[in-house]
């Protein structure tokens, strides 16, 4: 998505540790307008898919989610919990997820009342590195039984493994914008 391309270019910095940090507008302040763009976009690539619901993870997935899902007829979105409880009730699903940015392991849950077997789900979020996030989500919809039709992304590092290793299972996985190869001088995108 050559908007998308050209506002990283602009806007994004690469931080150590293969951050790319998009504060400006994505991860804190929120470019809305761009957000219905990629929210478009996303409708466009699954608009065959008979989507039912989106599901995210908090927190910077909720924005992008809701713009799309306004592109998809306001389906409702429903969003992947961090936990900080150590007691995990019956009563949701569960996976655990490894934070990318903060290294730290944690427990995301989603209420068995918001997704279930008649679900088709498309699951967005912001940045795909390693996949533990949506792996995650993955896993979530599969514990609930309901279909999953797919994964949009609005950022793939495509030089960590998460995006081939999912697509390798036969997943799904649309990112808005794939990156090659970034550094303090230089960022690439994969055509
Ligand atoms: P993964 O689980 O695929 O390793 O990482 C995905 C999650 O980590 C995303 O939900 C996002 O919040 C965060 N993340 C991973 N890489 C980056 C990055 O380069 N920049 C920012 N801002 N967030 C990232």
């Amino acid at each position: 998505m050559e908007l998308l391309k050209q506002k990283i270019l602009k806007d994004g910095v690469v931080k150590a540790g293969n951050v790319l940090k998009v504060d400006s507008f994505l991860n804190h302040q929120m470019d809305v307008a761009l957000f219905t763009e990629i929210g478009k976009e996303f409708y466009n690539r699954f608009k065959d898919c008979n989507v039912t619901k989106i599901l995210t993870i908090e927190a910077s997935g909720i924005g992008i989610a809701c713009v799309t899902a306004q592109s998809f007829n306001n389906i409702p979105v429903v969003f992947a919990k961090k936990s900080k409880t150590k007691n995990i009730s019956d009563d949701v699903y569960t996976s655990r997820v490894v934070s990318f940015t903060h290294g730290n392991e944690t427990d995301v849950v989603v209420s068995k009342s918001y997704l279930n077997e008649g679900d088709r789900v498309l699951i967005i979020d912001d940045f795909l590195a390693n996949g533990s996030a949506l792996e995650g989500l993955i896993s979530i919809v599969n514990q609930s039984g309901a279909t999953l039709v797919g994964a949009g992304i609005v950022i793939e590092k495509g030089f960590q493994p998460g995006g081939d290793l999912i697509r390798s299972r036969g997943i799904r996985v649309e990112s808005l914008a794939i990156i090659d190869s970034m550094s303090d001088t230089s960022l690439t995108f994969r055509d």
